[in-house]
């Protein structure tokens, strides 16, 4: 789940439009779930804000991790095109500039001296230490991709393909290697979605049949009967050593692809006030 928070100032109702299409865009073909956050952010997770403090025009290519959860997500004034939101998004889930890809050289030649020296450093290779476990092969279309000639400081490309009948033509929405790379990085979440909904019908079961008498618990010290040992004081601890381990393995394991650290609770919010009284939170993330 990524929860997060928009800030009204920067966020009007058809920016709030747009950015939830793109959600929707990203949710049907992946395992990411956007999730509005109402009233104050758990401190304890993380999530997105996005806003723009300083009226920056420009797009933003690196969030912003504020070191306590949060990971602000700049959307420049020019940048509110559905490609731009949407490549912003891919930024505020961990995705990097298809540019810095580790292969990248193999296909395409930076012209260094064409590029504005104030961007220069987004055309670096990502460190190999950094690569995510799931990264795939280098994009051309990738919706990630900076165009041709993107921050020229003469007019003149900064991106020269290396292949013949390479064409750097960056996509307006997802490539197929974008849906490709989503899947790979956020199947987890389905999994786990499925783990937490069984758990919670397993729970739910249980404290049906508690409340029935059908099953009881015993007190500390209390001797199990024999029928209790089967179904009660096991399958409860089984339950929460299960909730503990599913904890344990995700902090044994983070997913490499993010940029904020806990991404059970990543996510993205909006202002209460941004929201329309519509009741029930599906319909809050609607109107996005
Ligand atoms: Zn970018």
């Amino acid at each position: 789940m990524v929860r997060g928070t928009a800030d009204p100032a920067v966020v009007d109702h058809g920016i709030a439009m747009r950015l939830r299409m793109t959600m929707n865009l990203l949710e049907s073909v992946s395992c990411i779930k956007f999730i509005p956050i109402i009233g104050t952010p758990d401190r304890n997770g993380s999530w997105l804000h996005i806003s723009n403090p300083r009226l920056q025009r420009d797009c933003m290519h690196e969030p912003l991790n504020k070191g306590n959860g949060e990971l602000v997500l700049v959307l420049g004034l020019d940048c509110l095109s559905e490609q731009q939101i949407l490549h912003t998004l891919l930024h505020g889930v961990g995705f990097k500039d298809e540019v810095s890809h580790p292969q990248r050289d193999q296909y395409i030649r930076i012209l260094w001296s064409n590029i504005q020296p104030a961007y220069q450093h987004l055309f670096k290779i990502q460190p190999r230490a950094k690569m995510s476990k799931n990264m795939i092969e280098y994009d051309p279309m990738s919706v990630m991709h900076f165009h041709d000639r993107a921050f020229s400081t003469n007019g003149q490309a900064t991106i020269a393909p290396l292949i013949a009948g390479l064409v750097i033509t960056p996509s307006d929405s997802l490539s197929q290697l974008d849906k490709m790379k989503l899947k790979l990085r956020f199947g987890h979440e389905c999994n786990k979605r499925n783990v937490d909904d069984l758990l919670d019908i397993c729970k739910k079961v249980l404290y049906e049949d508690m409340n029935k008498g059908k099953i009881h618990i015993p007190s500390e010290g209390q001797a199990l009967s024999e029928d209790d040992s089967n179904v009660s004081g096991n399958n409860t601890n089984s339950i929460e050593n299960n909730d503990q381990n599913s904890k344990e393995e995700e902090e044994n394991n983070p997913d490499d692809s993010l940029t904020i650290k806990n991404n059970d609770t990543l996510s993205l919010h909006v202002f209460e006030n941004t929201t329309e009284k519509l009741g029930g939170e599906y319909k809050r993330v609607k109107n996005w």
